[in-house]
């Protein structure tokens, strides 16, 4: 389904969001204050306009409160990023989800309502030490600070083994919930399900017990 989206700030972050929903086929209107930037995101959004989004004014008159999600990648400028955050809550914009710079920054936009407050540099170290300390991790997403689903690679070790006779729920206490193999993505395999070696493991589970299985389970 398509969805309506409004990314404010073209800089990395908010440039590849919108660029990547843009392509996803979804309907973008990219904001920025810096006219090069706009005239750059012509190409990777539906709609890319110069607008400053700490004017209340300006945001009306794009019809901001008609998105039902709006991206705040607004960067160093955290004052803009907590007004225009502000505004658009004011505007009754149900989704705002606000990248923050740092704790303090979290806190204000957190109180004033902000939807998902997004670090993408923490969040993204978090997981690339994820994949440095293993190789059989490909991907990582903590769910809380206990819980995650990880990608884990299939050794020979279960090679040709069924899901049930390598028990992995009641020996390690996590779930696979799909497996991919090549272009294939098996969702909620059942029990008779014979894993390759090679096959990626969609896994969820603690973190202690998603780790025995990664240290001992494969
Ligand atoms: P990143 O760290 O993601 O690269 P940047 O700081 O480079 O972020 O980019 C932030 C973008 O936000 C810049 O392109 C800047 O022009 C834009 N920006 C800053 N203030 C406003 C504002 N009030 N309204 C709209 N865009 C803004």
């Amino acid at each position: 389904m398509k969805k309506q989206f409004a990314v404010i700030g073209l800089g990395r972050f908010g440039g590849s969001v919108c660029r990547e929903l843009y392509q996803m086929g979804h309907e973008v209107l990219a904001i920025d204050t810096n006219e090069d930037r706009v005239n750059n995101f012509s190409r990777y959004s539906t709609h890319a306009v110069v607008a400053n989004a700490t004017d209340e004014n300006a945001l009306q008159s794009l019809g901001i409160r008609n998105f039902e999600h709006v991206i705040v990648a607004i960067g160093d400028n955290i004052q803009a990023s907590i007004l225009c955050t502000l505004l658009l809550k004011e505007l009754n914009v149900k989704q705002v989800w606000v990248k923050a710079q740092n704790q303090y920054h979290h806190k204000v936009v957190e109180k004033i309502g902000a939807d998902r407050i997004i670090h993408p540099e923490h969040d993204m170290g978090v997981r690339i030490a994820h994949y440095l300390v293993s190789e059989k991790i490909i991907d990582y997403i903590e769910l809380s600070p206990e819980f995650s689903i990880v990608e884990l690679i299939a050794s020979r070790k279960v090679s040709y083994q069924t899901i049930a006779k390598l028990d992995i729920r009641a020996k390690y206490g996590c779930t696979i919930l799909g497996i991919k193999r090549g272009e294939e993505v098996i969702i909620s395999p059942p029990p008779t399900h014979e894993i390759f070696e090679n096959d990626i493991l969609i896994v969820i589970g603690h973190n202690n017990d998603l780790k025995r299985f990664e240290d001992e389970g494969l």
